[in-house]
């Protein structure tokens, strides 16, 4: 496709000219990750003209380190049904997730995997050659009643590795156009519609400015907002700070997900896997303690239950360690030949991050951040929502969000774990379908908007030369400790209010940062200073809708209000920031229908009505 280079003076603020390179396609995305590359993938196996950009290489995303697995019912291994899987997502997400959504999710699922296979994902193996599957928390036979379900289908514990590796070659193949190594910096918006967006070639420091008719959003979690996190220090929520800019609202952003098994110091990420393999807990007694808590599922109930009965175990002083402030996770009563073949990746972790060989002593591990039930949000196609409460189903043209970065919302209060992988593939492929009837192949892709491009290059220089007081990194600290200390597994009115104090007054200091480095090629001061300002917007909305939410529902655990308030608070929570740190709370209903109808064997609607959360 055709691409154009223009250089442009912009003397008014360092005399120094930037080259602009401008392009036109009909489809760009933003993020190369699984949801990424899947919606990519599909875009370009249509034959519509598919940039896909991406601040890291492919193969790098956050997507590479998922271990577990992938959540679908092909029943490979024992009885399984999609009504199950759904049931579980239902009660997983704490009645939060929209139904339709999480319907087309569990539905479409074993067609996704299977489509996985043939692109080439090399998947474990039964003894009969079929897809190998493990149980996962909170994926149950029976609606809930049990026993565990193996629908978890793994690639040893390197199933990311795979499914990208697998995505990305298959994109190549498809003539998707890879601009790698490119940092999205904001959209360019039209009289309310999107129509491309502006990216910082790091490598040589040109500008370009893409014009298209359809944005995907695929920038993936904002886990760096804290302390200690699983995710790779890339994902800070870029596309929710491109959303926020843009005037769009964020959704449910106070449910983030503490996985139980974060390594004790390293955060580095243990897999549930290891539980489904038969791993458990103990606490400094020797005690199975999640038998008393969770009677039927044990270890495997869901993941934001494990991690509040562990953080209950350490604070009535049964925690292990010298400072009895972790939990042990064992694995070695486990056959070493059976960690040998399906968990030699954390083997490995355990080894480098704890110093812990797995086959004789327990991992130390800790709740640790995981995983945004919140983001941009959409409908099931991808179709980000402009919605407020009069408006709840308000499509906004010209863009798209998929994956973590998205909220659509499959997750609700609370994810189960091998359900983001399955949530990458059926909506990246959804956004694919509905791309190629949404697009209009014989209209020209619009034209570079002058006016906006210019706004958003006022901010980069802006912060390009921001000559204050304080280091990025220094705020970005700051930021991530109040994040770890004020909205963690347990919150309370008190320290929700304490977050939001400590929040704004850090939005203050953001005027005030130094960007030591002014280079436009490798510079990382730049891009971790664009980074911060998407991280705060992310952190800033988790902490009011934090706050707001006067209830218990999945990851948002409040002491002071402990019991579900479903007549009040089953509505998803939509939050604004502008510049100045302004942030405006509004709610939209959840979507509640089921999709098919009971008689062409669709779910009894009954079946899934709100009920008491007990695993
Ligand atoms: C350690 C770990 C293990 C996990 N294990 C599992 C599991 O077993 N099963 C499961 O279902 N889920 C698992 N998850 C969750 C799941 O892996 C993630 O939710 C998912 O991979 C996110 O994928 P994504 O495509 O949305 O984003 P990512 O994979 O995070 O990709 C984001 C992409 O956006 C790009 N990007 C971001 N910002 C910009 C920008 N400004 N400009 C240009 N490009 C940008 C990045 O370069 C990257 O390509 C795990 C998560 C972690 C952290």
């Amino acid at each position: 496709m055709a691409e154009t280079r223009k250089t442009v003076e912009r003397p008014a603020v360092n005399g120094k000219a930037y080259t602009f390179v401008d392009h036109k396609f009909d489809v760009v995305v933003v993020g190369a990750g699984g949801a990424g590359l899947r919606a990519t993938l599909g875009m370009a196996e249509q034959g519509l003209k598919t940039a896909c950009i991406t601040k890291v290489f492919p193969t790098r995303s956050h997507t590479v380190a998922a271990q577990g697995g992938i959540a679908a019912s092909l029943r490979n291994m024992g009885p399984d049904h999609w009504q199950w899987h759904l049931y579980d997502t239902v009660k997983g997400s704490d009645w939060l997730g929209d139904v339709d959504a999480m319907e087309y999710l569990a539905r479409e699922a074993p067609a996704a995997v299977y489509e996985l296979e043939h692109y080439g994902v090399p998947f474990s193996r039964t003894e009969d050659g079929r897809i190998y599957q493990r149980p996962f928390g909170g994926h149950m036979q029976n609606f809930g009643d049990g026993p565990p379900v193996q629908r978890t289908c793994a690639a040893a514990d390197r199933t990311g590795h795979a499914i990208l590796h697998t995505l990305y070659g298959q994109s190549v193949k498809n003539n998707a156009q890879f601009f790698i190594e490119y940092f999205a910096l904001d959209l360019i918006m039209t009289d309310g519609v999107c129509t491309g967006v502006v990216a910082w070639n790091l490598d040589d420091g040109t500008i370009h400015r893409f014009s298209a008719k359809m944005v995907v959003l695929a920038t993936g979690g904002y886990g760096r907002s804290y302390f200690s996190a699983t995710s790779a220090h890339t994902c800070t929520g870029d596309g929710n700070g491109m959303a926020a800019r843009a005037g769009l609202p964020l959704q449910d952003m106070e449910f983030v997900q503490f996985h139980p098994t974060g390594i004790y110091g390293a955060g580095c990420l243990i897999t549930e896997g290891a539980r489904g393999e038969g791993g458990y807990l103990v606490n400094s007694e020797g005690e199975r303690f999640m038998e008393r808590y969770a009677p039927s599922a044990k270890d495997l109930a869901s993941r934001d239950v494990v991690s509040r009965c562990m953080t209950m175990e350490i604070r009535e002083g049964r925690g292990v360690g010298r400072n009895k402030d972790h939990i042990y996770l064992h694995l070695d009563h486990l056959d070493p030949a059976v960690l040998h073949e399906r968990l030699p990746g954390i083997s490995e972790s355990a080894k480098i991050f704890a110093g812990v060989d797995v086959t004789r002593e327990p991992i130390p591990v800790l709740p640790t951040v995981h995983y945004n039930m919140g983001g941009v949000p959409t409908n099931y196609w991808g179709e980000v929502l402009n919605a407020d409460a009069d408006n709840p189903g308000r499509i906004q043209p010209g863009l798209m969000a998929v994956g973590e970065a998205g909220c659509a919302s499959v997750h609700g209060a609370n994810r189960l774990g091998s359900n983001s992988l399955i949530d990458l593939v059926v909506f990246g492929r959804a956004a694919a379908i509905r791309a190629g009837e949404v697009i209009d192949r014989e209209t020209a892709v619009p034209d570079i908007n002058e006016a906006a491009c210019e706004k958003i290059m006022e901010r980069f220089d802006r912060l390009r030369h921001a000559n204050g007081s304080t280091p990025t990194a220094v705020l970005r600290e700051k930021m991530q400790r109040a994040m770890q200390e004020d909205a963690a597994v347990f919150r309370t009115q008190e320290t929700l209010e304490e977050g939001c104090r400590r929040i704004s007054a850090l939005w203050k200091e953001l005027p005030d940062l130094k960007v030591y480095d002014r280079s436009m090629i490798w510079n990382s001061d730049l891009v971790e200073t664009l980074e911060l300002e998407n991280l705060m917007a992310s952190a800033i909305t988790t902490v009011y809708g934090a706050e707001a939410r006067k209830e218990s529902r999945g990851a948002h655990a409040r002491e002071d209000f402990s019991a579900r308030d479903d007549v009040n608070w089953r509505k998803h929570t939509l939050a604004w920031v502008d510049e100045k740190g302004n942030v405006k709370l509004d709610y939209r209903p959840v979507h509640t229908e089921t999709m098919l109808p009971v008689e062409q064997g669709g779910i009894d609607p009954a079946k899934i009505a709100p009920k008491a959360r007990v695993y």
